[in-house]
C-alpha cells in the first residue's frame, strides 16, 4: 500500500513517520529543492516548538477552533513532542515565558536527524515536485524536473502549508486547484502579522525599526469591553509589528475587516499612573525642551517621544494633565493587516466540515490534510508547530486505518 503525502513541512514529516511506523510504503513529494524550509526560518530567531503551560491554557489559544485542535492535541501534545524531540537527541528546554526550545535553539540539527531516520526507516524523498492537482482520474500530478508525471497513491495526505513567506514553498498556490473540487476553503489570511498606521514621513523616516517597550495596547473587542496586554512592539516605516502585535492579530484584522479600521490604545508609561504622570509632568520645565522634560519627568525617549509628537495635538502637548492623559491612552487607528507574504503564519484554508474526525476530505475519500493548510489559527509561543506536528500523526492514522479497510 503506497501512501503519497503532498509537502514536506513539519506536518508532512510526521504524517510520513506515523505511516511508516505502520508499515506503508510513504513517497513525499516537496516543490522546493529541500523539505522543511519553513521549519528551518522558524529556528532562526530561536525554535519555538511548544508550551509549558498547562493544557486548558494551551488549547485555548486555538480559540474559536478550539474544540477541533483540542482532539488532535490529547493524542499528541506538548509533552508529546518534548518526548519525539528528545527520541531525536535533541532536548527542550522552558524559557522564562513558558515556552519550550530545543537546548540548542537551532532547527537544523532537529531536522537533519529526522529527516536522515526517515530515509533509514524507508520514507523516499521526491523534491522540485510540485502539485498542480488531480487528474481526472484521480491521479497526482506533479511538476518535477523531467517535466508533467502523474503518481497514482493508494491514499493522499496534503500538507501544503499556509500562505505566508511564500519563498519558502508554502505560497498557497494549492487553494487553485483544491478550491476547484467541491470543498469549502476560507481564504487564506495573514496571522500574527503587523499593521499599516497612516505615520507621517518624519515619523517613519526616523523611527522605523524602533523598539517600543515596555508598552501596553488596550483594544476594545468585540462585547464592547475593553482589554489589555502588555509586551513589546516596533515601529516600522509601514506602521507596527512585534510580538505583542502579533498575539492580537487575529482580533484586529477581523475588527478591521468588520469596520473597515481599528483603532488601539497604547500606554506608554505603564509602571505609572494617570495620578502620578500628571503630577510629574505639572512639575516647571524651567526652559527644558518638551522632550526632555518627557524624560525626566515621564522616563519617555526615542520613539515613545516621537509618537508624543506624532499624535498629540500641539495644545494638549502644553497642557500637563490632557499630556498624561494622552501618554496613558495614545490612540493608533490601524488601516489594514501586513501583506500575507510577510505574516508569520496564516489563517483559513480547508474548513473543518469539509473533512471527517479522521482528517479526510469527504468528497475525496482517500484525501486527507494536515498542517496550517487546515482553517485554523493560533498565536505565536509554539502553538503552530504544535498543531502541525499533531494534525500530521491524526492525518496519517486516519489514512492508515483507512488504507487497512480499504
Ligand atoms: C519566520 C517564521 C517563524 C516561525 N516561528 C515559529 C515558531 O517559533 N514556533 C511555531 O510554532 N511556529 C513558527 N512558525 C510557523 C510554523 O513554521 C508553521 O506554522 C509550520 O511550518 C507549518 O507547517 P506545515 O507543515 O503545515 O506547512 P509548511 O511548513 O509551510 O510546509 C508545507 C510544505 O509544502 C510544500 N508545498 C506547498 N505547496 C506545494 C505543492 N503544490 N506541491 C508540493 N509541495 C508543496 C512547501 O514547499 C512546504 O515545504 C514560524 C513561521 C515563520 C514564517
Amino acid at each position: 500500500m503506497r501512501l503519497a503525502i503532498v509537502g514536506g513541512g513539519p506536518a508532512g514529516l510526521m504524517a510520513a513517520e506515523t505511516a511508516r511506523a505502520a508499515g506503508i510504503e510513504v513517497d513525499v513529494f516537496e516543490a522546493k529543492g529541500s523539505v522543511g524550509r519553513k521549519f528551518l526560518i522558524a529556528g532562526k530567531g530561536g525554535l519555538n516548538l511548544t508550551h509549558s503551560e498547562s493544557f486548558d491554557a494551551f488549547v485555548r489559544r486555538y480559540s474559536s477552533r478550539q474544540s477541533e485542535v483540542e482532539r488532535w492535541l490529547r493524542a499528541f501534545g506538548p509533552d508529546e513532542l518534548r518526548a519525539w524531540a528528545r527520541g531525536l537527541g535533541v532536548e527542550t528546554f522552558i524559557g522564562s515565558s513558558g515556552r519550550v526550545f530545543p537546548a540548542d535553539l537551532k532547527a537544523a540539527p532537529l531536522l537533519r536527524g529526522w529527516v536522515r531516520r526517515l530515509r533509514e526507516q524507508g520514507v523516499r524523498f521526491h523534491v522540485q515536485h510540485r502539485c498542480l492537482g488531480f487528474a481526472g482520474d484521480g491521479a497526482l500530478r506533479f511538476q518535477s524536473p523531467e517535466g508533467e508525471i502523474a503518481v497514482r497513491a493508494d491514499a493522499t495526505i496534503l500538507a501544503l502549508g499556509g500562505g505566508s513567506w511564500p519563498e519558502l514553498g508554502s505560497d498557497g498556490e494549492w487553494t487553485s486547484w483544491l478550491g476547484k473540487e467541491p470543498i469549502a476553503i476560507a481564504p487564506l489570511l495573514p496571522s500574527n502579522c503587523g499593521f499599516d498606521i497612516d505615520w507621517s514621513e518624519h515619523f517613519a523616516s526616523r523611527f522605523a525599526g524602533a523598539p517600543i517597550k515596555p508598552v501596553v495596547i488596550s483594544w476594545c473587542d468585540g462585547d464592547g469591553g475593553m482589554q489589555a496586554q502588555q509586551g513589546e512592539c516596533v515601529a516600522t516605516a509601514a506602521g507596527i509589528e512585534g510580538s505583542l502585535v502579533y498575539a492580537l492579530s487575529a482580533k484586529l484584522r477581523d475588527a478591521i475587516a468588520a469596520n473597515g479600521s481599528a483603532e488601539i490604545l497604547l500606554d506608554l508609561a505603564p509602571g505609572r499612573s494617570l495620578e502620578r504622570l500628571r503630577k510629574e509632568l505639572g512639575k516647571p520645565r524651567a526652559g527644558r525642551s518638551l522632550s526632555e522634560h518627557l524624560r525626566r519627568q515621564a522616563g519617555l525617549e526615542g520613539v515613545k517621544t516621537g509618537l508624543v509628537f506624532e499624535c498629540v495635538p500641539k495644545e494638549a502637548r502644553e497642557d500637563p494633565a490632557r499630556l498624561a492623559s494622552w501618554i496613558k491612552a495614545l490612540p493608533l487607528r490601524l488601516l489594514r493587516p501586513r501583506p500575507i507574504a510577510e505574516a508569520i503564519s496564516s489563517a483559513g484554508g480547508v474548513r473543518f466540515d469539509a473533512l471527517d474526525e479522521r482528517m479526510m476530505l469527504i468528497v475525496k475519500p482517500g484525501v486527507f490534510c494536515a498542517g496550517e493548510m487546515i482553517d485554523w489559527e493560533a498565536p505565536t509561543g509554539g502553538y503552530l508547530l504544535t498543531a502541525c506536528f499533531a494534525s500530521g500523526r491524526l492525518a496519517a492514522q486516519g489514512a492508515v486505518a483507512w488504507l487497512q479497510e480499504e
